[in-house]
């Protein structure tokens, strides 16, 4: 296992909610160390941007418009095989399916609006992280 780097967002959705600090207390507790965070408000287009391997599917439009609709909150984590691991500590994009505890059972609403976001893959974190953040906002 290796000590990797991965890009998280907090959904608008649970921006709406007012749940950023419990999600945030949520991976911290697991051991993950933040190295970057910020607030921001993507635009449509840079949600398609960052979405662009889904660029084919039918819920493309959909998401990317959700995306697109409030504030967000970007953040990167470190930890040992932090990529896997976050994702399980996220659950499955449906909401209704993922397991007890985890943050989408606790924080999502339905398979769209499922209020976090984690990177899949270390091809999809190099990508990810790089979007949001540059090397002079990364502290380890
Ligand atoms: N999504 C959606 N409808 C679907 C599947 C996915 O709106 O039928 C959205 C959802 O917000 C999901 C994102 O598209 O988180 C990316 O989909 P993916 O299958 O990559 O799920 P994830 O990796 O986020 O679990
Ligand atoms: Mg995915």
């Amino acid at each position: 296992m290796a000590v990797e780097r991965t890009l998280m967002l907090i959904k608008p959705d649970a921006v709406k909610k007012g749940v950023e600090g419990e999600i945030i207390a949520h991976v911290q507790k697991q051991g993950f160390k933040l190295v970057a965070l910020k607030k921001l408000q993507l635009t449509k287009q840079q949600a398609e941007k960052f979405y662009y391997v889904h660029r084919e599917r039918p819920f493309f439009d959909e998401l990317t418009t959700f995306m697109s609709s409030g504030p967000i909150v970007a953040m990167v984590w470190e930890g040992e095989n932090a990529i896997a691991r976050i994702r399980e500590i996220m659950g499955a994009t449906n909401p209704e399916e993922a397991e007890e505890g985890t943050l989408r059972k606790l924080y999502g609403t339905n398979i769209g609006e499922n209020a976090v976001h984690g990177s899949d893959s270390k091809e999809s974190a190099d990508y990810e992280i790089p979007f949001f953040f540059s090397g002079l906002e990364l502290v380890g």
